[in-house]
């Protein structure tokens, strides 16, 4: 089943069933707190906080999201994206547990010819948070799931809060058994790549009050009105119904591998190492469309540092695959063909996507090689000094001058065995932005450097001031 026939049985399956279809809110999440939107609950905030009347009891959406923390996970396991679009649907104070959880096994396991995902009930497993025995309850007894096959985990895993005074409550989590090929059995508590999970229900329940940390906080009792927030990933679940074995290889992601197959001359398939960068490569250029799709621009900070790093990650893992020239143009025009189809904004706005993503492109090209050759000197002193950590100042260089961003270093001296002093690179950044900060006031209060008047004044002999007095209408 194709990407975009998930998504549309996803929103015509709820919709049939009561909820309002919202569409996708930017990435650029409308909400001081957040730098980009890491989830579908997020347009919905005000209304599970109680600070905005909700104008449906129930919606449903694919939601762009972006989970920067995930950027490691990239390539390695098989099921994390720095971008994916999550299929959620929601309850304000409307239906809460039972029916959430009679709404996500009738979806699952509907035939596929019946308008459901007809996934075989016998590869699914879910797990409850282990003090919630009423999820355990409608499981077994409403929906008939075999008890063997739930398992109960801790606050870690199953449990949501947002970190602060405010909902918080169980979760339950739907798993797919993508077989022995994926390691040893056991369940998700055991072994998350073969067990992998698709779908978190979230049971807001409770209100939250003060604590210091995700697994140490007060509850305050019941929240007046209970609410449902679930959320799947669409990309995970196309996997899964596509037969492939990573989320890089499905039909939206699998014609940028071959693009970049098509530019480098390596196969997928050839070499571990490769196909990791080819995944990366894959999954980076999507996100930066995306990205750049929403208005972000590449800058040194916030947003536009995210999408920095993630663009030259992926232009670098071309590098790593042997491409000499520029790559960037071939590469954003599949994504924008593929996600184009879901997305036609990128279609209408191809033109400006492609100029600010080749902007960077030649930005970086231009300073790759310098850099590169900065770091390799930087590494061999070290070396030769017995060290084994790369100095703060050089990974400052580096960036200051040679746009490098400090994940570029620390991921470059790794491949040569080298740690980065980052704690000096950090102090280094912080003084030269107090610099900055400090010119800018001076600037703003008009305090620039007086110097220059100090030597006019100082060869001219002082001046009295008479504008207080004399006007120069007056004095003409
Ligand atoms: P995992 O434990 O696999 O990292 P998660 O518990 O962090 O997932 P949730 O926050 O519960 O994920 O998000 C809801 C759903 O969104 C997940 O069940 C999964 O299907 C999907 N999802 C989460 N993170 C990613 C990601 N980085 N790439 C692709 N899909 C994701
Ligand atoms: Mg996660
Ligand atoms: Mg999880
Ligand atoms: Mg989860």
């Amino acid at each position: 089943m194709e990407s975009a026939e998930i998504r549309r049985r996803w929103l015509s399956f709820f919709e049939e069933r009561g909820h309002h279809v919202v569409p996708s809110a930017s990435l650029i999440a409308d909400d001081p707190t957040l730098l980009l939107v890491p989830a579908g609950m997020v347009p919905f905030k005000p209304y599970f906080l109680g600070e905005v009347a909700p104008p449906w009891p129930r919606a449903t959406s694919v939601q762009k999201c972006v989970r920067t923390p995930d950027i490691e996970e990239v390539g390695k396991t098989t099921r994390h994206g720095t971008f994916f679009q999550m299929c959620g649907n929601f309850s304000f104070g409307d239906y809460f547990k039972e029916g959430a959880i009679k709404l996500a096994w009738e979806l699952m396991t509907t035939p596929q010819d019946k308008g459901g995902y007809g996934l075989d009930p016998e590869r699914l497993w879910v797990t409850v948070y282990e003090q919630d025995p009423e999820a355990e309850r409608i499981w077994r007894d409403v929906v008939g799931f075999p008890e063997e096959r739930i398992q109960r985990l801790g606050m870690e895993e199953n449990y949501w809060d947002m970190g602060v005074p405010g909902p918080c409550g169980p979760c339950s989590e739907i798993n797919y058994d993508r077989g022995p090929e994926f390691g040893p059995e056991g369940g998700p508590a055991v072994n998350d790549e073969r067990y992998v999970e698709i779908w978190n229900l979230v049971f807001m329940q409770y209100e939250r009050g003060e604590g210091s940390s995700k697994t140490d906080f007060e509850i305050l009792g019941d929240l007046p009105s209970k609410n449902i927030d679930t959320g799947l990933g669409l990309e995970r679940l196309a996997m899964i119904l596509q037969g492939v074995h990573n989320m890089y290889e499905i039909d939206t992601s699998r014609v940028v591998i071959d693009k970049a197959t098509e530019l480098t001359g390596v196969a997928y398939g050839a070499a571990e190492g490769s196909d990791v960068s080819l995944r990366v490569v894959s999954d980076h250029i999507r996100t930066s469309v995306m990205l750049i799709g929403d208005g972000v621009t590449p800058g040194n900070e916030g947003r536009g540092y995210v999408l920095r790093r993630i663009m030259r990650r992926a232009i670098r893992n071309m590098r790593i695959l042997g491409a000499t020239g520029p790559v960037v143009q071939d590469l954003v025009d599949t994504v924008i063909e593929t996600m184009g189809q879901q997305y036609p904004e990128l279609i209408t706005d191809r033109k400006r996507v492609e100029t600010v993503a080749l902007a960077e492109e030649a930005a970086f090209l231009k300073t790759l090689k310098a850099g590169t050759n900065i770091l390799d000197t930087a590494v061999s002193e070290t070396r030769a000094e017995g060290g084994k950590v790369l100095a703060g100042d050089k990974a400052f260089l580096l960036h200051d001058t040679w746009g490098f961003p400090i994940d570029l270093t620390l991921e470059m001296a790794a491949e040569q065995g080298l740690s980065v002093d980052e704690q000096g690179f950090r102090r280094l950044m912080k003084e030269q932005r107090d610099r900055a900060k400090a010119d800018a006031r001076a600037k703003k209060q008009g305090h620039a450097d007086l110097s220059a008047y100090r030597e006019i004044a100082d060869s001219a002999g002082a001046t009295a001031f008479t504008g207080y007095t004399d006007t120069a209408d007056e004095a003409a």
